[in-house]
């Protein structure tokens, strides 16, 4: 007979076992994990029966909203008929083919080809070890610097985490590795004074025209940006920032990445992050949405001046994974980017809930907390200020981020605090209705975290 576990029971084996990731295990133990036991739609519950509504999609991913029967059934024909074979040693499986096939169709026109991985991070990896074997079969392999960002997120392994411009991450584990470096973020509100905001884009991609001088253009191999960053605090360029960065890399015959992993599969709008913000990738890392987080599978689309070199050129690319287009994994791909295009859910979030949501957040700005807000399809930051009079922040220490997610955990509401922004990515089958459900939620939680400033004397 098995027991009904209590979440006191859950939380002491937890403790005692599951290293978690980005976590001080200490303070976690101390506190007691969060369990989830199931979810529907846009809400979840936890182990005490509290229904909670998922503004983050889980970590960015649900796309398509927890209990697809569609995908369920994707992925339980495919572990029946093959759950698993390699694409190694010139073998290939229907899922995996099909899947590069739609994803063709669905992606920019300059990508006729895909490398499958297990996730983002593994994406990323990929991205560094084709962008140099491209420029060695060139004859150049000089080309090997990779630029990035400052508090851009590429993932968490090496390359992926030295890609990334994350300083918590490089402070361990001595990244980021050789020939990776990175230019300040398009953050107007942190580096753009005195400047309008699309002057303040042009300032910004230029730091990448720089970069490239300072480097020496005929070291650099490849430039790679979130089209908005997610991890970082949903950082929204200004317009004028993407078409600029594209000139400058097309000016130096730098290869332009587009790290889609979270703007892909219709979070901004378009199928694409880059076609929202308006700029032609070379190559572009995808997972996160690709699966809707069902099950893992991540990679990256190669554009045709990539792929005409390694493929007409010749040679092995020693590189690739062991679930390197996982037979279910793509099989629940393909059911989640049918789901999206049948249920049109690109165009819910362009043409409806998008414009629902920004109208939303603007009326936001009226809130005595709220420096901004502001968002780009179905990602949204909310900027937490001291004194709007001044435009004056919270100190850091105050930690007023994580003040308000503690009100939204406590509403049954999830919301992240990246330092003093708020940041929600919701599923995006969400409905009008039940964003004005969420906005209440939000305006409540916002609301308890001024009593909490004005009763501890944090405002003046
Ligand atoms: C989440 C994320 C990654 C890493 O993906 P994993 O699947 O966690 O390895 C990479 N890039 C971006 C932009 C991400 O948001």
């Amino acid at each position: 007979m098995t027991m009904q576990r209590t979440t006191q029971d859950w939380q002491a084996a937890d403790a005692a076992h599951f290293l978690h990731p980005f976590t001080d295990f200490q303070g976690l133990a101390k506190k007691g994990a969060r369990i989830i036991e199931r979810a529907d739609n846009i809400y979840l519950w936890d182990s005490d029966g509290h229904k909670i509504l998922d503004a983050m999609s889980g970590l960015w991913c649900v796309n398509v909203g927890y209990g697809q029967q569609a995908l369920v059934d994707a992925a339980t024909r495919q572990m029946q008929q093959l759950p698993f074979y390699n694409a190694f040693f010139q073998t290939a499986t229907p899922p995996a083919i099909e899947l590069a096939e739609l994803l063709a169709e669905v992606t920019p026109p300059q990508f006729q080809h895909v490398f499958f991985s297990g996730s983002g991070s593994e994406g990323n990896d990929t991205v560094v070890r084709m962008v140099r074997r491209y420029w060695d079969l060139l004859g150049q392999p000089q080309r090997k610097v990779l630029i990035s960002r400052h508090n851009a997120y590429h993932g968490s392994t090496m390359a992926g985490a030295s890609l990334g411009g994350m300083s918590g991450m490089h402070a361990q584990g001595g990244l980021p590795i050789p020939d990776i470096t990175h230019i300040e973020q398009p953050y107007w509100f942190e580096h753009g004074k005195g400047m309008s905001r699309d002057e303040f884009g042009l300032v910004a991609a230029r730091w990448l025209e720089d970069k490239i001088l300072a480097v020496g253009p005929e070291r650099v191999a490849a430039f790679i940006g979130e089209p908005v960053q997610g991890a970082g605090g949903v950082i929204i360029p200004p317009a004028t920032y993407w078409p600029e960065i594209q000139r400058i890399c097309d000016k130096y015959g730098v290869l332009l990445v587009s790290d889609e992993v979270i703007c892909g599969f219709g979070r901004t709008g378009r199928w694409f992050g880059c076609e929202t913000l308006g700029f032609r990738p070379d190559l572009m890392t995808f997972a996160k949405g690709v699966t809707s987080g069902y099950v893992p599978l991540g990679g990256v689309m190669v554009g045709d001046r990539i792929a005409k070199v390694l493929v007409e050129q010749g040679g092995e690319f020693n590189h690739g994974y062991t679930y390197s287009g996982h037979p279910v994994a793509c099989a629940v791909a393909l059911a989640n980017i049918r789901l999206i295009r049948e249920q049109r859910l690109v165009e819910h979030v362009h043409d409806d809930v998008g414009p629902y949501l920004a109208a939303q957040f603007a009326a936001l700005r009226d809130h005595p907390l709220v420096g901004d807000a502001e968002t780009c399809g179905l990602m949204g930051a909310i900027l937490l200020i001291q004194d709007k009079a001044k435009n004056t922040p919270f100190p850091e220490s105050r930690e007023i981020g994580m003040v308000c997610r503690g009100h939204c955990f406590r509403e049954g509401l999830i919301m992240r605090a990246v330092g003093d922004r708020m940041i929600i990515a919701p599923p995006l089958v969400i409905t009008r209705t039940q964003i004005d459900e969420m906005m209440a939620l939000i305006r409540r939680c916002l609301d308890l975290t001024l009593a909490d400033a004005r009763a501890g004397g944090w405002l003046s």
